[in-house]
């Protein structure tokens, strides 16, 4: 099923004329409602006539999540306050919080893009779907709530937290689908587990996980634990929130609703734009945005657009899996390593629960890198013989994928912090 096939199934020459018809507006409406933007075009000489098709937005200014921070908290919104109707802010995870308002127009948007995505993965009105993002500030749990009421199926607004209880209710509600993490789609699992319950006492079906970067191995590893099939959610809140792009049947990357969030591939240090394949810094232009417009919105998430055609029908672009963002990669004695990879190698091997954690310092100025990472209960053991093995086989493995060495702690079952939101996987010592 396509929740909206004229604008998900658009030819591509129709698709890049809308686009550049609401980039004319959208430029502007910035000029004139946004000092920053209007003292930015001024400077490189633009004006809003200059652009008449998208190729034209290689002419406009980047932004940069500094800026959001140089103007907060509403330096950047261009709708009057009064049009405003609910704020958000973006969780936060690399530094002070950035403030986003929208309008009313903004939450239909948001609405529409959410329920595309719910029904690529089979939602339809007849399930029971729990959203267990955070409620809050956190843009996830009322982002993905107001795309399912939109769909029409029933929304279960379970927030993150007491999850004993979320999971009697799944049983007892037929809870089909649910929107999380992926770290607390384990936790879910974990639980299960402990309740002495199995994914057969449950009937999820679908679930919705975005908010963090997570790999291939992991989707298998959920899968395998709660009997679901796991789609990605991507999004940001400056951009909107979840919804941005997602997964159809195909999970060969994931639409970008191109309608509305304009995306581009650049090289981060050129800052020049990328061909179509290549891998670099996502960004993002609002095209229909009111509240908080970006123009050319540096992500800091790294990967490639999927060129051609989707078999779903589908013609949006594609984006790839999130790398990570260029703020997690880790830059150890000059080569950079992401925790995606060693999330990769972890989960390769059988012995290993999908829980682990990066310990970077600098010793005798040489940088170190230390993976703690949870030994799964049936084979974990006091035979010292058999654990110095294991830990060497790990180690051979990531210094075969990283191609640096790293010290592996191997931790007892359930010794690292489990989170419900987004997990924190590296510790840098050497920014302490
Ligand atoms: P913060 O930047 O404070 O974490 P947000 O809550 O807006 O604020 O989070 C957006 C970020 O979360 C994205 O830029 C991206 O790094 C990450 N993210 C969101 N969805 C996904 C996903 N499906 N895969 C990988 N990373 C994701
Ligand atoms: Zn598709």
């Amino acid at each position: 099923m396509i929740w909206n096939p004229n604008k998900e199934c658009m030819s591509r020459d129709e698709m890049r004329q809308l686009q550049g018809k609401r980039l004319h507006k959208l430029v502007n409406y910035v000029y004139h409602n946004v000092p920053f933007y209007r003292n930015k075009m001024q400077a490189m000489d633009v004006s809003p006539e200059d652009i008449q098709s998208i190729d034209d937005i290689v002419k406009l200014p980047f932004t940069t999540k500094q800026d959001l921070r140089d103007n907060y908290p509403y330096g950047l919104q261009a709708a009057p306050p009064s049009e405003i109707v609910r704020v958000h802010a973006s969780s936060g995870t690399t530094g002070n919080p950035t403030i986003v308002g929208y309008t009313r127009k903004d939450l239909a948007v948001w609405s529409e893009v959410m329920a595309r995505a719910l029904t690529a993965y089979g939602i339809t009105r007849d399930d029971t779907f729990s959203v267990s993002y955070g409620y809050g500030l956190f843009t996830g749990g009322l982002g993905a709530h107001y795309g399912v009421e939109n769909l029409g199926a029933t929304v279960i607004p379970t927030s993150t937290g007491n999850t004993e209880k979320h999971i009697r209710l799944i049983r007892d509600l037929k809870i089909s689908g649910i929107a999380c993490t992926p770290s607390y789609a384990l936790y879910l699992a974990e639980t299960l587990d402990k309740m002495g319950l199995t994914k057969d006492d449950i009937g999820l079906r679908i679930g919705a996980f975005g908010a963090e970067p997570w790999t291939e191995n992991m989707r298998k590893e959920i899968e395998e634990r709660l009997g679901l099939r796991g789609f990605n959610l991507y999004g940001l809140s400056e951009i909107m929130g979840p919804g941005v792009s997602y997964e159809c049947e195909e999970q060969n990357g994931s639409h970008i609703n191109e309608d509305h969030f304009y995306p581009e591939i650049i090289n981060p240090e050129t800052l020049e734009q990328l061909p179509l394949g290549q891998q670099g810094e996502l960004v993002f232009t609002t095209l229909t945005k009111e509240g908080m417009p970006l123009l050319r919105y540096r992500t800091k998430d790294l990967c490639s657009l999927i060129p051609g055609e989707c078999a779903c029908g589908r013609t949006s672009v594609r984006m790839g899996r999130i790398m990570g963002r260029s703020d997690d990669m880790l830059i150890i004695r000059g080569i950079n390593v992401f925790p995606s990879q060693v999330e990769s190698v972890i989960l390769e091997m059988a012995e290993f629960e999908p829980q682990y954690m990066l310990v970077v310092d600098r010793v005798n100025n040489l940088d170190t890198l230390q993976v703690q990472v949870e030994v799964r209960k049936d084979f974990f053991s006091d035979d010292i013989g058999r654990m110095l093995a294991l830990k060497k086989r790990l180690c051979d493995k990531l210094k075969s994928v990283l191609s640096i060495s790293a010290d592996v702690k191997l931790m007892e079952p359930n010794s690292i912090e489990r989170s419900q939101g987004k997990t924190k996987r590296v510790i840098d010592k050497r920014n302490i």
